[in-house]
């Protein structure tokens, strides 16, 4: 469970920043959201200010808990509702036909809206004490990093936020799994914390894949969660000499060494060994992102682990991190 840190004093603090139309840092078990009253759409309107992201992309609005899905969303399938009441609280996210009660600023203009319970102590102390929904994407600018301390967050968004709730270090580290559950049968639009094959047990049938579909996800673009360091893919029996010929053609190389090959000796500027638990590796991915940016990086070089289980949510962000860096 996550240190906590948030006094009762802040949370009602925090409340009452959210009810006065500001923005508040809020820990999650995924990253640090940025989040706003659901239903104030001057407020949603300045997350995308705030992090300067196109206002096109939708929002996730978190709740309490599942028995208030209700008044978010409407015709909620079977299928949804098994899903919730398995995985809630926790980093699984459902798309649903949006509810009268959420603006159009909070989705991006779209008539489905993205809810979830987080679980975290003091995400779910502040929205009892606030008592609505708050609409929250990722702490940080746009397209950079996400944040998994009130510390990244400080560092990344300063005075633009009213206040920072510190629940301590993110716990799973990458951000929910996104469900398409408006249909009979559910569609991952994003992999994340709650793992494909966890979903496929509940459900009892077979899920596509996100990285090999096809189906467009507004908001998810190929340029994503990315430091300022140029990230590279290479295998990971590779990953050693590519570092040493990048050191010697005169970069300041990191390198992500794979657990295989831990005993390796390592040319580079800076160095992290990547555990080899995808959990501990997906709670520790951003930070070891960050951690090369600041002991001053300009070139990452990394491989992708297997894509199962959380490694396919991992897969999925280094992939992000190397993408080219236009909007598409
Ligand atoms: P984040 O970018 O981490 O804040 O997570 C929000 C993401 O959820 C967006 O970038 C979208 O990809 C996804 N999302 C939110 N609402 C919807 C929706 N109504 N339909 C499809 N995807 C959504
Ligand atoms: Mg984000």
């Amino acid at each position: 469970m996550a240190r906590v840190r948030a006094r009762t004093h802040d949370i009602d603090k925090a409340a009452g920043v959210l009810r006065n139309g500001g923005l508040v840092a809020l820990p999650t078990e995924t990253v640090y959201g940025l989040g706003a009253n659901a239903e104030d759409p001057a407020a949603v309107s300045r997350i995308f200010q705030v992090k300067g992201r196109p206002a096109s992309h939708p929002l996730i609005v978190h709740i309490s808990s599942a028995e208030h899905l209700d008044d978010w969303v409407q015709d909620v399938p079977a299928t949804a509702r098994l899903l919730a009441e398995h995985f809630w609280p926790g980093p699984l996210t459902l798309v649903l036909r949006r509810g009268r009660r959420v603006p159009l600023e909070a989705t991006g203009g779209l008539e489905t809206v993205a809810v979830r319970v987080p679980d975290h102590p003091v995400a779910l102390a502040l929205l009892s004490a606030f008592g609505g929904g708050v609409t929250a994407p990722s702490a940080n600018r746009f397209g950079s990093v996400s944040p998994t301390t009130a510390d990244d967050v400080r560092a990344e968004l300063g005075d633009a936020v009213d206040f920072v709730l510190d629940g301590g270090a993110c716990q799973v580290g990458v951000e929910s799994t996104i469900v398409d559950a408006t249909g009979e049968i559910p569609t991952i639009l994003r992999p994340g914390g709650v793992t494909h094959e966890d979903l496929e047990a509940v459900l009892g049938c077979p899920l596509a894949v996100p990285e090999t579909s096809h189906i467009r996800v507004p908001g998810q673009h190929p340029s994503h969660y990315a430091p300022r360091a140029q990230v590279v893919l290479v295998e990971p029996e590779k990953v050693v000499a590519e570092a040493k010929v990048a050191q010697e053609l005169g970069h300041r190389v990191g390198v992500f060494l794979p657990a295989a090959y831990a005993d390796a000796e390592v040319e580079a500027h800076a160095v992290v060994a990547v555990p080899g638990s995808m959990g501990a590796y997906a709670r520790g991915l951003y930070g070891f992102l960050r951690e090369l940016d600041r002991q001053g990086c300009d070139l990452i070089i990394a491989s992708l682990p297997a894509e199962e289980g959380l490694g396919l949510a991992i897969a999925n962000r280094l992939r992000r991190a190397a993408g080219p860096r236009t909007i598409v």
